[in-house]
């Protein structure tokens, strides 16, 4: 009778011990290289479940099973400034992006895609990956792909120019925005367009986005400016033969008409694969109705955390058939919290730290509280695994397989 309370004891002193050397073998170095020799993540788990956390050495199977898995995170946003170690403007720890992306690849995840919103972010996100890809083009690491586009929350500040409040009132909060002339327009999509080319020839670009409708937040682009912006990239995504990556919130309706009107044209200048578009709505929060039109047009659906949350949200998933979904994080975005519905089928968690508290070297073993990763796309997958009733892995190949149908080879950089 006592075995069983003895033999728990005896595993997890055990464990206990495992885990504590590896914790003191990951100390012992500062540098992020050296995180990349963290053995702890591949062999490792932590799980946890709501206040109880248990510190488990996973049996060899599980670990064996888990390590073989590699993910594609389809969308990251890597250049947000709480990787710089900024937050809502104040400075709360050194730019950790690097141990961020390390991290990463320790955790399975060799593909990301990462998002920008505004010429500029594009700009950025190509210096990035060169950088990155110059850095480490000997080394075992994570592969980072970008899109080119601006966001419809971005639309007035690219596309529009703000005047004065007609009803002259001062108290109006409101900006008023007018359209940049057509040439100004024209020259905007011409420079976006030379900087896909310019990515095209790399490999580097993979889309154009993220752009598309957000009626959720309008104070920052009115619905028309917005709809200019999407036609405008609409025609680019036609020109470049990109697939598209479309955000969506609250819009799916309009999203829809607006799409299938240039139907036929982004079909035939993608390849014409059966009257299907090419491209992702991620981030997707919509109901049933809308996941079903857009899926009509051939797009398939991006689910990250924001797509979890509620008991309605993982109905909705649950209908998404498995060669529609595609995996995605949105970080530092959209962290799947306790409170949430998909919590409860999470099988991984990372201990975290409050961003006050964080610093480099507790990077090592510590995410930041709320803030995600890349890494924290396997907990998605879980999610949709639990909600679906399949295995992590064929929830993670089937998401695979469709990144590849939606965005080519993404080829990886080979160890
Ligand atoms: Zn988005």
């Amino acid at each position: 009778m006592l075995l069983r309370p003895l033999i728990g004891i005896l595993t997890y002193i055990i464990m206990h011990h495992r885990l504590t050397t590896q914790l003191l073998l990951a100390s012992s170095s500062s540098s992020a290289a050296s995180f990349f020799a963290y053995a702890f993540a591949p062999t490792l788990s932590i799980i946890s479940s709501g206040r109880r956390l248990s510190i488990m050495y996973s049996s060899t199977t599980t670990s064996a099973a888990t390590s073989k898995l590699q993910y594609i995170d389809a969308g990251a946003n890597l250049l947000d400034s709480m990787y710089q170690g900024v937050y809502h403007g104040k400075e709360r720890h050194e730019p950790d992006l690097d141990i961020i992306l390390a991290r990463a690849y320790e955790n399975g995840v060799d593909r990301i895609i990462s998002m920008a919103g505004t010429p500029k972010e594009c700009e950025e996100t190509l210096r990035l990956i060169e950088r990155l890809d110059k850095e480490h083009n000997s080394g075992e690491r994570v592969k980072v792909f970008g899109t080119v586009g601006v966001h419809p929350t971005r639309c007035a500040e690219v596309f529009a120019e703000s005047c004065p409040s007609s009803s002259g009132d001062e108290d109006e909060e409101t900006t008023n925005w007018k359209p940049k002339t057509e040439a100004e327009q024209t020259l905007i999509i011409s420079q976006m367009i030379k900087l896909i080319n310019q990515g095209k020839t790399s490999g580097n670009v993979v889309a154009v986005g993220e752009f598309g409708l957000d009626y959720a937040r309008l104070h920052f682009c009115p619905k028309d400016i917005q709809q200019l912006g999407f036609r405008k990239q609409l025609e680019m995504a036609i020109e470049t033969k990109l697939p598209l990556y479309l955000h969506n919130r609250d819009s799916g309706d309009d999203l829809y008409d607006i799409l299938l009107e240039y139907r036929d044209a982004l079909v035939a200048s993608q390849g014409g694969d059966e009257g299907n578009i090419r491209g992702i709505v991620h981030s997707f929060d919509e109901s049933i109705e809308v996941a079903t039109k857009l899926m009509s047009l051939g797009l398939h659906i991006g689910i990250n955390g924001c797509s979890l949350k509620t008991p309605e949200n993982l109905k909705i998933v649950e209908q998404i058939p498995l060669d529609k979904l595609i995996l995605e994080t949105d970080c530092p975005w959209c962290d799947i919290r306790p409170t949430h519905a998909g919590f409860q089928h999470l099988q991984t968690t990372f201990p975290t730290k409050k961003e006050k508290q964080y610093n480099r070297e507790l990077a090592k073993d510590f995410c930041v509280k709320n803030r995600t990763e890349p890494c924290h796309v396997a907990q998605v997958a879980e999610v949709i695994a639990g909600v679906k009733g399949l295995d992590v892995a064929d929830v993670v190949a089937a998401s695979n397989r469709n990144v590849h149908r939606v965005f080519g080879d993404l080829k990886k950089i080979e160890v």
